[in-house]
């Protein structure tokens, strides 16, 4: 793998407007991050990807976009207050806190102390973070944002039941945020206490059978899509959890793993959560022929910030002195740019502006007229912009540009009227 491969990211995303610390002015705030331009759309895109595979694709899948605050009791019955928690244990020396269960991290921090380092036993530490509302002080009601956005999908499971015409088996589909007072955000965007999580909660019959049948369904359709969407096959892997790292709610896990720089890792873990949820909130299915009974869920959790890290991880490129991110079409942030040769040329820059305008109908476009042609190419290579446009003295006459390809650097002639059919057929 590419050395500094972590730093090299980081350092593209601030340069190029896909994110940033967040509240950078006022010296950040542990564990945030801004998107910028070119990352919310990148976010964005993937969000409509899932929403497309997930939702629009499937008769037996609907959506909600429940509320990030819920009733505390929410968390209570899902088994959150108790158990949603960390190790934590405490460095005597110098008093920074680490999750137990994080050995290289705990290994890395005894290296900074000359004297040998004490730890204290290890605490269960919540993640859930606390809120408080209403208006009047000291009568302010305790909450908390959501640590997963699960459990809005369970507590209306009656309501889509009810107001939809889904059967068993059928899929709850959500996208949102979560928070999660993580005791070591780190690796960039990997962990962060905001986070945004894509999830399918998917209702099956109680049954033995049918539970392996949809869980093995479900990796194997999280799996193809991570690949469709351009992860190397090779980075990817899928692992078992072990009986003593499974969520509280788990029957069993198996998580995707990145081969991320810093070691393979989690970005989305498909869980037979059992009939852990429904039945802690006391609600249930009735079949017309079956009678009532509490379906089992298989669970698939990932997250939109981790993936979206891997996709730029396994997207950045340098070749022959170019640096360049392969991301999918889909998933780029600009599909096109559109260049005039000079920007001090009218009828260039009118040529172009009409090519610009035309195609943003359609698909995020960028302008650029700044410095030269080869430092535009720079910017959208970085930006992952898969076909630059030129507008050049030629086009006044043959009404033809030259379209250079992000991936192969190739240039080749193309009519203006041909450009939206060209454009969609290398563009899917
Ligand atoms: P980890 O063991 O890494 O803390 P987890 O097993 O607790 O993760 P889940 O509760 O299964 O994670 O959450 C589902 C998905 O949500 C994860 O696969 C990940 O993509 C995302 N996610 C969880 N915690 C974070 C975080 N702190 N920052 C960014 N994404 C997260």
């Amino acid at each position: 793998m590419n050395d500094n491969i972590m730093e090299k990211i980081v350092a593209l995303c601030k340069r190029r407007g896909f994110i940033y610390p967040g509240s950078e002015i006022y010296g950040g705030l542990t564990g945030t991050w801004d998107y910028g331009p070119l990352g919310a759309l990148l976010k964005k895109n993937i969000k409509e990807e899932w929403w497309k595979s997930m939702v629009q694709l499937r008769e037996n899948v609907v959506g909600v976009d429940a509320a990030i605050m819920m009733n505390p009791t929410v968390w209570d019955k899902s088994g959150h207050l108790a158990a949603f928690t960390d190790p934590l244990v405490e460095c005597k020396v110098c008093h920074q806190r680490f999750r137990a269960d994080r050995k290289s991290e705990i290994e890395e921090h005894e290296k900074t102390h000359k004297e040998k380092t004490e730890w204290t036993s290890p605490q269960k530490f919540n993640l859930l973070v606390k809120a408080f509302l209403g208006i009047i002080e000291g009568q302010q009601a305790q909450i908390y944002l959501r640590g997963e956005i699960t459990q809005g999908a369970f507590v209306n499971f009656e309501n889509v039941v009810s107001s939809t015409r889904v059967k068993i088996p059928f899929g709850i589909a959500q996208i949102g945020k979560a928070f999660r007072n993580e005791i070591t955000p780190g690796n960039f965007i990997f962990r962060s206490r905001e986070f945004e999580q894509m999830e399918l909660e998917f209702f099956v019959r109680p049954i033995e059978a049918e539970g392996n049948k949809w869980f093995e369904y479900w990796k194997n359709e999280r799996m193809n899509w991570y690949q469709a969407l351009g992860i190397k096959k090779e980075n990817l892997r899928l692992r078992k959890h072990e009986d003593k790292e499974r969520a509280h709610y788990a029957k069993f896990a198996e998580d995707i793993e990145y081969n991320a720089p810093f070691g393979w890792s989690e970005f989305e873990g498909i869980h037979h959560r059992g009939d852990f949820d429904l039945s802690a909130h006391n609600l249930s299915y009735v079949d017309e022929e079956k009678g009532k009974f509490i379906p089992w869920v298989i669970e698939t959790s990932g997250g939109i910030d981790r993936s979206l890290l891997f996709f730029l991880l396994d997207a950045y490129s340098e070749e022959n002195g170019r640096t360049f991110l392969k991301l999918h079409p889909k998933l780029a942030p600009y599909k096109v740019a559109v260049f005039p040769l000079l920007a001090n040329k009218e009828n260039l820059v009118s040529e172009a502006r009409k090519i610009y305008e035309d195609l943003r109908q359609d698909m995020m476009v960028a302008w650029d007229d700044r410095g030269n042609i080869g430092k535009r190419y720079f910017a959208q290579d970085e930006a992952g912009t898969p076909f630059c446009i030129t507008v050049d003295f030629q086009t006044l006459e043959d009404k033809a540009v030259t379209v250079r390809d992000r991936d192969s650097s190739k240039q080749e002639r193309v009519a203006i009227d041909k450009l939206p059919e060209y454009l969609q057929g290398k563009l899917k």
